[in-house]
This record gives structure tokens, C-alpha cells and sequence, in this order.
């Protein structure tokens, strides 16, 4: 007899880029003389840098010799790669971090949405509101977050923590009379993502501090999702989670080749689980981790985690600086441009994703329609990242820099 794991089944229906792409399509397919400028899916359209694509091209001849032919990669990374992300992304933040810490995978979002099989099933999940949705799905998919009011938008078991214009749409400590859950709920895993996707809002070191310190106190985990960590241009914003005090016994930090180095259909990134996280009867969650991969997963692949290590090369640095300098030239275009337009707009300087008010009360549906027939530019409604994104926008810096201007002048002249 079939039967099908019932927790899937409560996902809600409709994904958020499917109904974009319905509604655009329907849009394109009416009117085909209209250019249609997407800034609305978080995908890098530069191409990979010379120095990645030279890697690529000599462990493809590796593969090709007896001699250096590579099979089977060792599941949790090769330690090339694993040494080379702690001297290069770790140790100049001061971030206490070993190689053997460092899990390579095939990218942010499976780990992000793999971490929680660590877990049991009976702790409590906090999340950010507007979130991105593969963290509060998961646990959906994993019998975590009880029942679904579609009215809100929310699970019962899940614990929301609201980003909006009032805190910065950076989320407040969930401390409630006890100190604890706003709602007297103590989360046991808490994911944070900054700088953020979708709001392109960051937190300072000395907030995040609050947090490690907050996890340490109540003895929980972060998951720290820093994949848009190189787009960070200010001083006082925090590369990783490492650089607090404290975060080895709480924190475990997910990257990404994706958006800093432009591995979307690449595919490689990777998860720090410092063995000082520890479960009270002593479990590290390293080694859960690590069993969890040995079984799981086989290895990325040789020729991905060379372009990886090509990436933290001194070519590799300046040509993937230079991509995300082109995006943020995008960003700063729209974040300017809506500003001098009167929109109430944030993000855009630490990260590719400008977050604006919807104008005239609109609901973010509605701006997303009147956008789409008036100026033909797609963006993302905030709705769909959460309740608290109602009323807001995403744009992304991610088209081309043609593109991203004449959208903008479309904007203003509405
Ligand atoms: C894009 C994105 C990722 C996914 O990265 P991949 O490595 O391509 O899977 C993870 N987290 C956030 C917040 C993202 O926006």
C-alpha cells in the first residue's frame, strides 16, 4: 500500500515564483510587444570568473588521466578545499575554526534545509518574519510546526519573530515576562540570515552578540545563513557568526559559493558545525552531522571544490570582488532611484535585495500587478516570505546594469 508522508501534505500549495511566473507569462503572452525587465528572482546572470573557469577546465583534464583521476570525494570535502576556507574566510575574522569543522556540500539551501534532521523532533523553531522559506518548510516537512493557519500565514509550533520598519527588519530577542519566548515559548533552534534575504537588512556585531549570548543562556542552536556574507560593505556588520564571542558553543554557519562567486548551477557550499556544540548529555552535533553526510551524501564534486578553491585565489578574490561590485552598482541605481522617486526603501547596501514599501497602502500583490502592467518590471511580493512582508517589495540587483536603470526610470515615471 502507498502511503505518503502525511507532514508533506501540509505544506500550503501555490509556490510564490511559480504564481510570478503564471502571472508574467499570462502578462507577456497579451501584450507581446512589451519588454518585460525581471527583477524579481534571486539568480546571478554574470558568468563565472576566468579564474574559476580555468579550475574547471584543468580538473576536467585531471579526470581525463589515470593517474589524477578522482572518484568518490571524501563526503565531508576534500581537505584542500576545507583548509583553504578556514585560512581564507575564517581566519582573518579571528573566527576559531578547524578544517575538520568545515562540512562541504552541494550548497546552501539543501544544507540549510538538511540541518534540521539533527534536531529532535520536539524542539521548538524560531524564525525570522519575512523568512526564506526553506527553513520554515522543512520543519514543516519534518512534523515540527503543528498546525497552519492559512488566514496568518503562520504554524502553531513555529516562532515567529517579526522584521519590520520598526526594528530595522532586524528581529528582537524572543524575551518574554520569564526572559524567554515572547509568548513564554524558548526556542531550541533559531535561524538567522543576515545579511538578509529578502529584506537586504543586516545586524551589527554587537546585536548579533546578543543573540550568541541569548543561545548560549538558553541553550540553543543558531543556524547562521551567511550565504550573501560577501556582499557586506560596512565596518560594523558581521562576516560570520564566528566572530562573536562564545558562538563555538552555539552556532553553526551555512555558506555558499552561489552568490559571491556565481555557483547557482555550479553547486558548492558549506557548514561549520564547531564540535563545541553540545546536546546535555554530551552529543556534539558535529558528529550527527557528520553521520548524517557519510550516509547521505557522496561528495561534491572534485572539479566544483577546485572552481571552490579557486575562488579564495588572489585572481579569484579581485574577478568575483569585481562581479558583486557590479551587482551593488545595481543596487545603489535602485535604492537611489526609488528613494528620489519618494519610495520607503532600505537593504541595497550590504546586500543585492532593496526592500521597499508598497505605496498608496498597497497590498504586495497589488504592487506586483501594478508594476507588471505599468512599468513591465517583475519584482517579488513580500507576502510571500512571510506575514510580515505585506506591504513590502523585493527588488534584485541581479539583472544587468541596462536593465536595472531602464527599470528604474520606468518606476519614476509612473
Ligand atoms: C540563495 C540562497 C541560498 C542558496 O544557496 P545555494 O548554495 O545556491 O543552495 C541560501 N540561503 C539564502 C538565504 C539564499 O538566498
Amino acid at each position: 500500500m502507498i502511503k505518503v508522508n502525511q507532514d508533506y501534505l501540509k505544506l500550503p500549495g501555490s509556490y510564490l515564483f511559480s504564481t510570478i511566473a503564471k502571472k508574467v507569462n499570462a502578462f507577456s503572452e497579451a501584450n507581446p510587444d512589451k519588454k518585460i525587465i525581471r527583477l524579481g528572482i534571486g539568480d546571478v546572470t554574470q558568468p563565472l570568473c576566468p579564474a574559476v573557469i580555468e579550475a574547471l577546465h584543468s580538473a576536467v583534464d585531471e579526470m581525463a588521466n589515470a593517474e589524477t583521476f578522482m572518484g568518490y570525494a571524501p563526503d565531508l570535502g576534500y581537505s584542500f578545499l576545507r583548509e583553504t576556507i578556514v585560512e581564507k574566510a575564517f581566519k582573518p575574522l579571528g573566527a576559531d575554526i578547524k578544517a575538520d569543522e568545515v562540512f562541504v556540500s552541494d550548497g546552501a539551501k539543501s544544507d540549510s534545509g538538511n540541518i534540521q534532521e539533527i534536531f529532535a523532533k520536539d524542539v521548538k523553531v524560531a524564525v525570522c518574519d519575512p523568512v526564506y522559506p526553506v527553513y520554515v518548510d522543512t520543519n514543516v516537512m519534518a512534523g515540527r510546526t503543528g498546525t497552519y493557519d492559512a488566514e496568518t500565514g503562520l504554524w502553531s509550533d513555529v516562532i515567529y519573530m517579526p522584521c519590520t520598519a520598526a526594528n530595522g527588519y532586524a528581529p528582537e530577542l524572543p524575551k518574554g515576562q520569564d526572559g524567554f519566548g515572547s509568548d513564554n515559548r524558548v526556542p531550541d533552534v533559531i535561524y538567522l540570515c543576515f545579511p538578509n534575504n529578502p529584506t537586504g537588512a543586516t545586524i551589527t556585531k554587537d546585536a548579533l552578540q546578543e543573540w550568541v549570548d541569548y543561545a548560549n543562556k538558553v541553550n540553543a542552536v543558531i543556524i547562521y545563513d551567511a550565504a550573501y556574507e560577501a556582499y557586506i560593505s560596512e565596518a560594523d556588520v558581521p562576516h560570520s557568526i564566528y566572530e562573536c564571542e562564545g558562538a563555538r558553543t552555539c552556532a553553526i554557519e551555512i555558506r555558499s559559493f552561489s552568490k559571491n562567486a556565481g555557483f547557482t548551477g555550479t553547486r558548492l557550499g558549506y557548514t561549520v558545525i564547531p564540535k563545541d556544540i553540545k546536546d546535555a548529555d554530551g552529543n556534539m552535533l558535529h558528529s550527527l552531522w557528520a553521520r548524517r553526510h557519510g550516509t547521505k551524501f557522496n561528495g561534491a564534486p572534485y572539479i566544483v571544490q577546485k572552481a571552490g578553491e579557486a575562488v579564495f585565489s588572489e585572481e579569484g578574490q579581485r574577478q568575483t570582488n569585481e562581479q558583486i561590485a557590479y551587482y551593488m552598482k545595481n543596487a545603489k541605481c535602485i535604492l537611489e532611484g526609488l528613494k528620489s522617486a519618494g519610495y520607503t526603501v532600505s537593504g541595497g547596501v550590504n546586500a543585492p535585495y532593496i526592500w521597499l514599501k508598497t505605496p498608496d497602502n498597497m497590498t504586495s500583490w497589488e504592487f506586483f500587478d501594478f508594476l507588471l502592467e505599468k512599468a513591465n518590471v517583475v519584482g517579488t511580493p513580500g507576502s510571500g516570505f512571510g506575514p510580515s512582508g505585506e506591504g513590502h517589495f523585493r527588488l534584485t540587483a541581479f539583472g544587468s546594469y541596462e536593465n536595472t536603470v531602464e527599470a528604474i526610470d520606468r518606476i519614476k515615471n509612473l
